[in-house]
């Protein structure tokens, strides 16, 4: 597939050619399932005059169906543009298919969606990561040029790690969610999928930058990075030991090799331990299942998409619509959600949860003062089978590496690295301090460059 970098050279005709090539190629490829709707017919004759970007489908696009993958949001149309829409329209791009995804956002397989799932284009029998799967998997199989997703506890950096392609989600604020479905509002943020980290600079400056109509967007200056990018540049990077040690042996030996790459190359390489993660797993399954349970709370039957056909009353409809429109992950999170907010409990786990996530956001701040960028794990395995997980606990514990990122809203990137004996891709994680995309960037192309000078 060409890249982003390419197409922006193309002629009007070259890129007609280009989505009908993509669109008979999706035809054949549907086993994967990357896309819950994909080339709409008016993309190809009107105003779809951009360079086609698959877009997950919690990304409002006015005039499309936008169902978070959820049976309760089917036939709900969009009103209107996301703003971070807006701005790809605006610089010469143009959605095209709504990729699949966990329902509402929750999960790290895009197994939970209503639609059926997604496949890893690597191999069928692996999930391809969530929540933003069918974004990843269009990117890696060759069924998109590039993808946007959502990433609130690792949504886009996970799933581009399992399907073996560049993830990069900003820091908190910089791309706005003015139109993008609120999973968990302070962890929220929309991040791009795509083959190469030029890419992902050249997506991210299209859609990024302040917004009034979001107002956790951050108002500070926002300078484009993609013609400043300098894989040159030596940084001081810190590497987090017991993170490294405790992934798999697989994860961990490929990510100890390219620390002696980036090392070879001039990079200063530092070593720290962060506290144990399962503080991190407690804290965003509180925080986010307690912002989930409000924000979901508008999905009532009355104001969005579905309505149950089978009701006598307003409390039944309003129980009904919900009871049969939300899936079995989605209402456990509702629950738990609910639950932590009760009065007698909210001490006990919401507001201990707040101050763990600010005792995360200070330690990272404190490594960063030290150092440009963080080095560590995306997942601590490779894609795993369907079905592997026997509780959601265990699916929890996937995301072990990339939701203190959301609680501290700094931004971070996955780079592919390498493979295991099966062909399985492996990641590594950058992470800058906030507002600091640039360097991200820049150690994300210096790496990217690291690997495959060494194949
Ligand atoms: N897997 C995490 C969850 O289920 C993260 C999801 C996401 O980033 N949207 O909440």
């Amino acid at each position: 597939m060409i890249t982003l970098k390419e197409a922006l050279k193309l002629s009007q005709s070259e890129l007609e050619n280009l989505k009908k090539e993509l669109n008979e190629k999706a035809k054949k490829e549907q086993k994967i399932g990357a896309y819950i709707e994909q080339f709409l017919a008016k993309d190809l004759s009107d105003g779809g005059k951009g360079i086609p970007i698959a877009i997950k489908d919690n990304i409002s696009v006015k005039g499309w169906e936008l169902t978070c993958a959820s049976k309760i949001l089917q036939g709900y149309v969009a009103p209107y543009d996301a703003s971070a829409i807006v701005n790809l329209k605006n610089n010469g791009f143009s959605p095209y298919g709504r990729t699949n995804m966990d329902e509402f956002a929750m999960g790290s397989s895009s197994a939970t969606s209503f639609y059926g799932k997604t496949l890893n284009p690597t191999n069928f029998n692996r999930v391809p990561g969530g929540s933003s799967g069918g974004s990843a998997a269009a990117v890696a199989g060759g069924l998109a040029l590039a993808s946007l997703g959502s990433d609130t506890g690792g949504s886009v950096r996970q799933p581009a790690a399992f399907c073996g392609c560049v993830g990069f989600k900003p820091s908190y604020g910089r791309i706005s969610r003015y139109g993008l479905a609120s999973y968990s509002s302070s962890l929220d943020q929309i991040g791009v999928l795509t083959q190469n980290v030029e890419d992902a600079a050249i997506l991210y400056d299209a859609i990024a930058g302040y917004d009034p109509m979001d107002s956790t967007s951050a108002n500070i200056e926002f300078i484009k990075t993609a013609s400043k990018l300098n894989a040159e540049k030596k940084l001081r990077i810190t590497v987090i030991e017991n993170y490294i040690n405790n992934a798999s042996e697989e994860v961990k030996n490929t990510l100890l090799k390219s620390i002696d790459m980036l090392k070879a190359n001039g990079h200063e390489i530092i070593y720290r331990q962060m506290p144990d993660s399962k503080f991190d797993i407690a804290a965003y399954y509180i925080i986010a299942t307690a912002e989930a349970s409000a924000n979901l709370s508008r999905y009532d039957g009355v104001r969005y998409g579905r309505r149950s056909e089978d009701f006598h009353n307003l409390k039944d409809m309003y129980i009904n619509s919900r009871s049969e429109g939300f899936g079995e992950e989605v209402k456990r999170r509702i629950l738990l959600g609910t639950f932590v907010l009760s009065s007698g409990y909210y001490d006990a786990y919401y507001i201990k949860a707040q101050k763990t996530r600010a005792l995360i956001k200070a330690k990272y701040e404190e490594i960063l003062k030290d150092c440009d960028l963080i080095f560590m794990p995306v997942t601590p395995t490779t894609a795993f089978e369907f079905n592997a997980k026997k509780s959601p606990i265990e699916e929890y514990l996937e995301d072990i590496y990339t939701i203190s990122l959301n609680l501290a809203g700094l931004g971070g990137i996955s780079i592919p690295v390498g493979k295991n004996k099966e062909g399985l891709n492996i990641s590594a994680q950058l992470i800058c301090k906030a507002y600091d995309e640039q360097t991200l960037l820049d150690g994300a192309l210096s790496l990217e460059k690291i690997i495959k000078n060494n194949k």
